[in-house]
């Protein structure tokens, strides 16, 4: 059996773990915490699902593997400020952006991005966390210790947020996913909604975009961008070089999930077009208590992580695949009244981009 490691053992490597059993691909997860000495072959493969991890005997080993796929682009993603310098190498559009650096004066950062700036933590940030609005008619301080470990970004009033997830194996073929549209509240993914028909003239556009990095880095697997909308632009927000939570919905709604695909193309296995099923709503479990009325949904494909319940942590996500967009209505409604009011927004907002 194939063996590939796991740089991280959350949802994404268990999931990853989860599609590799039909393709008899033994995939282990271990913990960037570990201190573990790992009894990994040469002709193992290592893989992460997540951009950065502290040095542990376990990872110092993955990461000295020799078929750590994609090994020195994990440290140039990780970092927000290497990341927008290969963007704009490639021409690649992203958000505005500069250095936020000791000398840097919100006056002049107001004079170029306006009255809003955004600051964002180089690494480490998440979820919304590691953010920092500068508002030239409020709040305006720059925190602590954020000078040379941030970036600024002007404010996009963006008309929908959308991801492009793709895969390229190491022969340079490339498949990508229908674009999924994206709901983020207070900078968390509520939920994605794949295909939308209305979103259908930037495929080529998002394909272009994602195709053009993933080619400059020579990067093999599946890649996740997320972009926004404005009038017929896209525009980069930011990429991750893994799966993503915005592909989640590939589970139900195509024939070869994201996980697959990147398992695909790293153990050098064929990646034909996956075929998309039928529409797909994801619907992320945020804070919330795990209910056994879930389970009886219409249609509902659950995904419980198991990890602590916190406000603000991902927890699961649940998938709904149907053709019938009335019956997804119906679905999505019913699973509304399973979750706490603050859900209304994100239910509302997929069951009013149905078709
Ligand atoms: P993730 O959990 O996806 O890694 P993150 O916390 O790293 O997210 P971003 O994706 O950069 O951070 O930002 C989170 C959300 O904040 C975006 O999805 C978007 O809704 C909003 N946002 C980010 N940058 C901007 C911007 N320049 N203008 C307007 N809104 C923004
Ligand atoms: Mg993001």
């Amino acid at each position: 059996m194939q063996k590939i490691w796991v740089l991280g053992a959350g949802q994404l490597g268990a999931m990853l773990h989860y599609s590799g059993l039909p393709l008899a691909l033994e995939v282990i997860p271990i913990d960037i915490e570990s201190e573990q000495l790992l009894d990994i072959d040469d002709r193992d493969i290592v893989t992460a699902e997540r951009e950065k991890w502290p040095k542990t005997k376990a990872t110092s080993q993955l990461a000295a593997h020799p078929n750590f796929v994609n090994k020195d682009i994990f440290g140039r993603l990780a970092d927000r400020l290497t990341q927008k310098k290969i963007l704009d190498d490639l021409g690649i559009a992203t958000t505005p952006w500069c250095a936020l650096e000791q000398t840097t004066e919100i006056a002049s950062l107001h004079d170029h991005f306006g009255p809003k700036v955004l600051l964002k933590r180089r690494t480490g940030g998440y979820d919304g966390r590691g953010q920092h609005w500068l508002d030239r008619d409020g709040d305006d301080v720059i925190p602590d210790d954020w000078r040379d470990q941030a970036i600024a970004e002007r404010e996009i009033p963006f008309e929908d947020e959308v991801s492009v997830v793709g895969v390229r194996n190491s022969s340079g073929q490339m498949v990508f996913y229908p674009l999924s549209l994206n709901l983020h509240l207070k900078g968390i993914l509520m939920g994605s909604l794949s295909p939308v028909p209305r979103i259908k003239n930037l495929q080529s556009q998002g394909e272009a975009m994602l195709g053009k990095l993933m080619e400059g880095l020579d990067y093999v697997g599946v890649m996740a961008m997320e972009c926004f909308r404005v009038g017929n632009q896209l525009m980069v927000n930011e990429v991750a070089p893994r799966v993503h939570n915005s592909g989640h919905w590939t589970l139900a709604g195509a024939n070869i999930s994201q996980f697959e695909y990147h398992l695909r193309a790293i153990a050098n296995l064929p990646i034909p077009a996956a075929v998309v099923k039928a529409p797909t709503a994801m619907v992320n479990l945020i804070g919330t208590q795990y209910r056994e009325e879930w389970l009886e949904l219409p249609g509902a494909e659950v995904y419980w992580y198991d990890k602590e319940v916190r406000p603000g942590r991902k927890v699961g996500h649940i998938n709904f695949c149907n053709s019938d967009s009335s019956g997804l209505a119906d679905s999505l409604c019913q699973l509304q009244s399973l979750l706490p009011n603050n859900y209304a927004e994100a239910i509302d907002w997929l069951s009013g981009n149905l078709d």
